[in-house]
């Protein structure tokens, strides 16, 4: 039986980094050396400087290739670290095709970074496939998708995107960190460049920034090694060895937090208080057949619109687990306002067009136990409630 032909769960402990062939240790040792001795003035040995190549952030390295099967990972000191190197894969005068409501982060690096060194956009719905054929340009080289979004949770079809993007030789760009390889395989349904903030799910206790990237293509890995090397933003390796001990979870931690979000999701459903709860398991969601087909689950991140933005501030104020963050993917739950968080680099005007309203709460569901959680939302909308009759 090789790895190859254990279930993914199995390869997160049981891969090519399960041991050290040195010394047999089952944690991959750190080496915080970052250069190497050569012992032949004419034939250096594999490793020279850990900026290029480091035996720890090559483990991580190898292991998230082999998750998201792919040829070649890498390892970056943040997600936006990641998505930046990918982008130098393009050159001025290039256009990329953009999901509308791409994370904060990327929409402000597309828009005042790249657009600086002359490589322009469109944003696009990408969930509907008829706008992303009509904004192709002579010069379009990618397509950059995150599904599902950030955080209104629309599906791309990755498969149908990445068919576009070969028929005219572009890329495609595929933002994984919603679902990680543990649910869904870009690479496997066309994409060329799996994309991660490692910072979420895959290492999973808020303790650590991380980025990951992952290609099929041999040639493609040879440019973003290349680039990663040039550019620098490489992860150090206390670092690497953090988003090692995380993955081993991985999926023990998806498959929980996955299956409170769906009780979450049900709850928030019926509330009289909740407008709209957006959740790709919810069967009223519009691409809930296609999600089911691409992906082995819903995630556990989903969002909720309430009454308005009064409703939202008294909510926040006397929900009392989740902690009120930035960030997702964590072993506690988290609850963010993108308007003022995640999204706050978008303009309001952009964010309204987004359907990304001031009353929308984005809820990352950890490890706690659900009926906790759901005790405490009611909680604090009686707070709401008791708020009204005052009135
Ligand atoms: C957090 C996040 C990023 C950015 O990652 P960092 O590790 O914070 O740099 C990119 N994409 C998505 C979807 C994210 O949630």
């Amino acid at each position: 039986m090789t790895n190859e032909s254990y279930t993914f769960q199995t390869r997160l402990l049981h891969n090519s980094h399960k041991i050290d062939p040195e010394t047999g240790a089952v944690s991959v040792p750190v080496q915080h050396a970052s250069t190497y001795h050569q012992f032949d003035v004419d034939r250096f040995g594999k490793y020279d400087y850990s900026r290029s190549l480091n035996p720890t952030r090559e483990a991580l390295e190898d292991v998230i290739a082999e998750l998201e099967g792919g040829t070649k990972g890498f390892a970056f000191s943040s997600g936006m670290a990641a998505i930046s190197t990918a982008f130098l894969l393009l050159s001025a005068g290039d256009h990329v095709v953009i999901t509308e409501d791409v994370y904060g982060g990327t929409f402000r690096m597309v828009t005042e970074v790249l657009s600086r060194l002359g490589i322009d956009h469109t944003f696009v719905d990408m969930t509907d496939l008829d706008e992303v054929r009509q904004a192709i340009r002579p010069n379009t080289k990618a397509f950059y998708v995150e599904t599902p979004s950030n955080p209104l949770l629309k599906v791309t079809d990755i498969r149908a995107v990445s068919e576009i993007a070969k028929e005219i030789g572009a890329l495609t760009f595929v933002d994984n960190t919603f679902l990680t390889p543990a649910l869904q395989k870009p690479l496997e349904l066309g994409a060329d460049i799996v994309l991660h903030s490692a910072t979420k799910f895959i290492s999973g206790h808020s303790d650590v920034i991380a980025g990951l990237a992952v290609v099929k293509d041999q040639a493609l890995a040879e440019k973003l090694g290349f680039l990663q090397n040039s550019f620098g933003a490489v992860l150090g390796v206390q670092d690497a060895w953090l988003v090692l001990r995380g993955l081993k979870t991985l999926h023990v931690r998806l498959a929980q937090s996955q299956q409170s979000a769906l009780q979450i999701a049900h709850y928030l459903e019926q509330h009289p208080l909740v407008r709209k709860v957006h959740y790709p398991a919810l069967a009223g969601h519009p691409q809930h057949d296609l999600q089911k087909a691409q992906a082995k689950g819903p995630g556990a991140v989903l969002s909720f619109e309430l009454e308005d933005e009064e409703v939202l501030r008294s909510f926040v104020a006397h929900v009392e687990i989740p902690v009120f963050a930035v960030s997702l993917g964590a072993v506690e739950s988290i609850l963010s306002y993108p308007a003022k968080m995640s999204h706050a680099a978008m303009a309001p005007e952009e964010r309204k067009k987004r359907g990304i309203s001031d009353s929308l709460l984005r809820f990352s569901v950890g490890l706690e136990n659900a009926a906790d959680l759901i005790a405490d939302f009611e909680q604090a909308f009686s707070y709401v409630r008791a708020g009204e009759t005052a009135k």
